[in-house]
């Protein structure tokens, strides 16, 4: 745990001719694979001929990640924690860091090694040929279960049938930015984030490479199967209003099936002088078209509620700590006052 790391790299304060790269963690009680993080990163670093800097997010954790961090930023300069003040989710804490990265390329990595540090190199030299994305594609996700793999299959495509933004599949939050395409992305300000849309959404010329999701080295995952569907739910109503276009039509074809049916005990009626037997088609009928109603409600719920939540204009994270170490020295910046107090007041 108290292993130094000693490198031949170039940190933040490196000679200024050198490009800039920033790594963007978010983290959620990831303690237990901090130090096998930064082994690996720290390795990685050590190879290319940039300056660098890791821009840790702590997202509220309460399980001593934010302690061991500051023990690693006082023995490596380069490493610095945006210590949020309690845990706004993976996205809010992404916004966080890609707000504080001051690369000229920033790149997006899990704190878990499930995006392979390893892969860095490659993603660099393709910024460097000119590409303002390179979008890290899985080839394949080992350690995920067959269900979870199905329902991201399934989502991601039935994402692209709704929105005009096309989201590539298979594709996370994993991926280098240049300056330009982060600075494009920061103009985004909504306050519901589904960041693998918003990174859709600007564009720019980009470049694919797969790399093999890995399992999870250590801990576990924060997602369970209610937040997932959460996430998908933002995610199909985030970019696209098509949602509300099928209550319509749904709607439409209840009520003309309703008509048709309804012409038809009629007809049978008078024809046939057939009394129809009402009780169990009524109560199908109703329940069939209770049910349409409620789903349509809650569809334009969806929208009416976003629309509640983004009219409010909160910030989307509060800060809480900046610890950064410059030539080994320890900064700490406590953020603004109004922040703080807000903080407290809430
Ligand atoms: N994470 C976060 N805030 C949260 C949940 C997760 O910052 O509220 C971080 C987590 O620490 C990890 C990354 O987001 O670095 C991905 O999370 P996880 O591995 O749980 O998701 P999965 O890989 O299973 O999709
Ligand atoms: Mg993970």
């Amino acid at each position: 745990m108290n292993k130094r790391f000693e490198f031949n790299a170039l940190p933040f304060d490196g000679p200024f001719d050198k490009q800039l790269l920033s790594l963007v963690v978010p983290l959620f009680n990831e303690r237990p694979m901090l130090p096998i993080f930064f082994d690996r990163v720290l390795t990685v670093l050590a190879t290319l001929d940039l300056r660098w800097e890791i821009v840790l997010v702590d997202d509220g954790s309460d399980d001593g990640s934010a302690q061991y961090i500051r023990s690693v930023i006082d023995r490596t300069p380069g490493v610095r924690l945006i210590k949020l003040s309690r845990n706004f989710g993976k996205e809010a804490a992404m916004t966080a860091g890609l707000e504080h990265a001051r690369g000229d390329a920033v790149i997006v990595l899990d704190a878990d090694l499930q995006d392979p540090p390893e892969q860095i190199p490659a993603m660099v030299e393709c910024w460097q040929s000119g590409v303002d994305v390179v979008l890290m594609q899985r080839r394949s996700r080992a350690g995920e279960t067959v269900f979870k793999r199905w329902s991201a299959h399934l989502f991601y495509r039935l994402l692209n049938r709704t929105s005009r933004t096309n989201i590539p599949v298979d594709t996370g939050d994993f991926r280098l930015m240049s300056r330009k395409a982060v600075s494009a992305l920061l103009v985004l300000t909504e306050r519901n984030r589904y960041m693998k849309g918003l990174f859709a959404w600007i564009g720019m010329p980009t470049q694919v490479i797969q790399y093999d999701r890995e399992p999870r080295v250590a801990g576990e995952t924060k997602w369970d199967y209610p937040g997932l569907v959460g996430l998908a739910l933002e995610g199909l109503t985030s970019f696209s209003i098509s949602p509300l276009r099928w209550a319509t039509v749904i709607g439409l074809i209840a009520a003309s099936m309703g008509a048709v049916f309804g012409l038809w005990i009629v007809v049978k009626a008078i024809m046939l002088g057939d009394a129809t037997s009402g009780y169990p088609s009524l109560v199908a009928l109703i329940s069939f078209l209770g049910g349409i109603q409620l789903m349509s409600v809650g569809i334009v719920g969806e929208y009416v509620g976003k629309t509640y939540m983004e009219s409010k204009q909160r910030p989307i994270y509060l800060t809480e700590d900046v610890v950064e170490s410059r030539d080994g020295l320890r900064q700490q910046a406590k953020q603004k006052m109004t922040e703080t107090r807000h903080v407290k007041a809430v």
